[in-house]
């Protein structure tokens, strides 16, 4: 079964690429133009809506893999959350996103607040379909600080670090991040449909 990612993100391609021991395939890769409504409530269902429609595009040949992610401040009542993409506004850019976030912390005075980041990943084949989930904690600052990763990662420190995960090595974040956690859960769910 060809293992088939259903996102566009380059920040999350290039981290599913390094992270997984298997080969993943982009959907743009054999498919074009492809639109995928992002309506539902929570993270897991808006990964399940990603990898559903892409499966349902390609067949029964391919298991497809989506996550939903996004980070959580609970001083705005989870704020971004599910909204983290388009947060400026629809169709706004991770730069934007950022900023917004940024201006938003700085308006409230704080010079750093607790912030988590959550990856919901579904994964839909012809054995059936499962999420799983992971997180990471920390704390987001009012200033700008690295550029590595992508998204809100110049502004988010990992709990027990100093550094944002801007600054901190790609080989850091991919131990510890929630797309990590969750991938690790991923990782025997798609060995046992391999044997199916
Ligand atoms: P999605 O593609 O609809 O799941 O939106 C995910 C959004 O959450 C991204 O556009 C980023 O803004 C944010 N996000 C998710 N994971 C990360 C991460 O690892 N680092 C930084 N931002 C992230």
């Amino acid at each position: 079964m060809k293992i088939v990612l259903a996102t566009g993100n380059k920040g999350k391609l290039r981290e599913f690429k390094q992270m997984c021991d298997y080969e993943v395939v982009p959907f743009s890769d054999l498919l074009s133009d492809v639109e995928i409504v992002e309506d539902g409530d929570t993270f897991a269902e808006n990964a399940l809506i990603k990898a559903r429609t892409i499966y349902q595009k390609l067949g029964e040949g391919y298991l497809v893999i989506a996550d939903d992610s996004g980070i959580s401040l609970p001083i705005l009542n989870g704020a971004p959350g599910i909204y983290s993409a388009r947060y400026a506004g629809e169709g706004a850019t991770d730069k934007e996103n950022l900023h917004k976030l940024l201006e938003t912390v700085k308006e409230k005075g704080l010079q750093s607040t607790p912030a988590y980041y959550t990856a919901a990943i579904a994964i839909v084949s012809k054995y059936g379909e499962y999420v799983v989930h992971g997180w990471m904690h920390g704390d987001v600052v009012s200033e700008l600080r690295g550029d590595k990763g992508f998204g809100y990662d110049p502004m988010f420190v990992p709990k027990g670090y100093r550094q944002t995960l801007g600054e901190l090595d790609d080989e850091v974040k991919s131990r510890i991040s929630h797309r990590a956690q969750a991938l690790a859960l991923v990782k025997p769910i798609i060995q046992m449909l391999q044997r199916k």
